[in-house]
């Protein structure tokens, strides 16, 4: 059963500063005098990389460096805090706090600059920081507003695995601690303030959800409470049909599924953390995307269902930094395994592999995977093929990184028979030459690679061509 509860998020742009700060907790606040509200933060922006390059410099021995970094993240908190409250002796409490936390952060990089050695164990604990600045803070803004409202740290509520740096929640641990340690708060009217992005192992040792981990945090506490609705603001205005960077004309979608969001959420949109949605399929919670710069605005609405559109197509997204590897020639025809063998060795160096094409023909199988896995991924192939490349079995192992993805992306789009056709005609029409394409047998997402210099072209011809630039009636 659902309750009538709010999870509302605040990315780390919308308490980037003071006055963001101050809108965030103005929201809050709106939703709160309405209905019990829980709102998770994020780090104010920058603040996490910045703790990361600490924890960085301290490995290298540099203890120093890393207090260097505190030390202007001191004067950057203390300069919001002074602006949100003005009044000493509020404000002291919240100071304390925060020199709690930069002690703790301190004593941290000493001992990896002791050890020269950055556990991943130590690195959770110092890029977790920012958020414990930033909870204490804003829930000082709320208060400033006449409503009760204290920080909670996450440790004590999201109950995760020992993955440190991308760890997973157990969803009835997290259930029954952060019912435990929330419920009493919000029937005595106070508001939540959480930390996002962290939680701990049963044993109490923290973890992090991953870089962005904020929107998941949002949608498991959502889930362990379950909330009727999550809204995660951040800086745009929801799920837009293309990057509005290169087609102005993009628009937002007022509703869209949950697989259509973590289709666009997977192939590179960005507004959304890859898990994000997880939690919330079996409860059927929805997940709204909101601008904390214009409230204002509805922004999108995520559904189990959405919202069917006229031609099917729903959005589309790039992805850049990409690298097309493609492995083969004649020889490779029915030399066995090599399929298996290519995407084992994918597998054990950990590359992200984002789209498969082999032609029937067997002569070629192609790949794609971040720039960033590229060449350990080539390395570990040419090592993998090594004797087959001698004996020319495998003519070539190929890698062309001035590649990129381009995904339509429409839940709809199933069982409507054209879609691809309609795609590759306009494009052809365009001069913009197709290298590989995939379409998951879901239909829901209809891939294809594209020289990087086309992506442009190719994002608006297809915007045009599936009506996107006009708005659904
Ligand atoms: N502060 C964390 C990060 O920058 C988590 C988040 O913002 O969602 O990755
Ligand atoms: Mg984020």
């Amino acid at each position: 059963m659902k309750s009538r509860l709010q999870v509302m998020k605040f990315g780390g742009t919308s308490v980037g500063d003071a006055s963001c700060i101050t809108r965030a907790a103005q929201i809050v606040a709106a939703a709160a005098r309405n209905t019990p509200c829980v709102a998770v933060v994020s780090a104010m922006s920058g603040v996490t990389n910045r703790l990361i390059e600490a924890a960085k410099a301290a490995q290298t021995g540099d203890h120093g460096a890393a207090f260097a970094v505190f030390d202007q993240l001191r004067a950057q908190h203390d300069a919001a805090l002074t602006s949100l409250i003005p009044d000493e002796e509020r404000r002291l409490p919240i100071r304390q706090r925060m020199e709690e936390v930069f002690a703790e952060g301190r004593r941290l990089c000493e001992g990896t600059a002791l050890l020269r050695e950055l556990t991943p164990r130590a690195l959770d604990a110092i890029s977790s920081l920012g958020e414990r600045l930033s909870a204490p803070m804003v829930a000082g803004a709320v208060r400033e507003l006449d409503l009760q409202s204290e920080a909670v740290e996450a440790t004590q509520l999201i109950i995760t695995d020992g993955f440190h740096g991308g760890a997973e929640p157990d969803m009835g641990l997290t259930r029954d601690a952060s019912q435990a340690r929330l419920r009493p708060l919000l029937d005595a009217g106070v508001v939540p303030i959480v930390t996002g992005f962290i939680g701990a192992t049963p044993a109490g040792q923290l973890t992090t959800l991953g870089r962005g981990g904020s929107d998941y945090s949002a949608t498991i506490l959502g889930a362990a409470l379950d909330a009727e609705e999550v809204i995660i603001w951040t800086d745009v205005d929801g799920v837009l049909t293309a990057d509005p960077r290169l087609v102005p004309q993009a628009r937002t979608i007022p509703v869209i599924s949950y697989r259509e969001a973590a289709e666009l959420a997977y192939f590179g949109a960005r507004v959304l953390h890859p898990k994000t949605l997880r939690p919330v399929i079996q409860a059927a919670i929805p997940v709204w995307i909101r601008n904390s710069f214009a409230p204002e605005r509805l922004g999108t609405k995520i559904t189990p269902e959405g919202q069917s559109t006229g031609g099917g197509v729903k959005a589309l997204t790039a992805i850049r930094d990409v690298t097309l590897i493609s492995l083969g020639g004649p020889g490779i025809v029915g030399l066995p395994d090599v399929v298996g063998r290519t995407f084992s060795t994918t597998a054990d160096v950990r590359a992200n592999v984002l789209l498969i094409s082999q032609s029937s023909s067997q002569n070629d199988i192609c790949f794609i995977v971040s720039s960033a896995d590229a060449q350990r991924t080539v390395e570990a192939l040419r090592k993998e093929f090594s004797q087959d490349l001698a004996h020319q079995k495998v003519e070539h192992i190929n890698v062309d990184p001035t590649i990129a993805i381009v995904a339509v992306v429409g839940e709809n789009m199933r069982g409507i028979p054209g879609i691809a056709g309609k795609t590759f005609s306009v494009l052809g029409d365009q001069h913009v030459n197709i290298i590989a394409i995939a379409q998951g047998s879901s239909e829901s997402n209809i891939s294809f690679v594209i020289e990087e210099k086309d992506v442009k072209t190719a994002l608006l011809t297809a915007h045009r061509e599936f009506g996107l630039d006009v708005s659904p009636s």
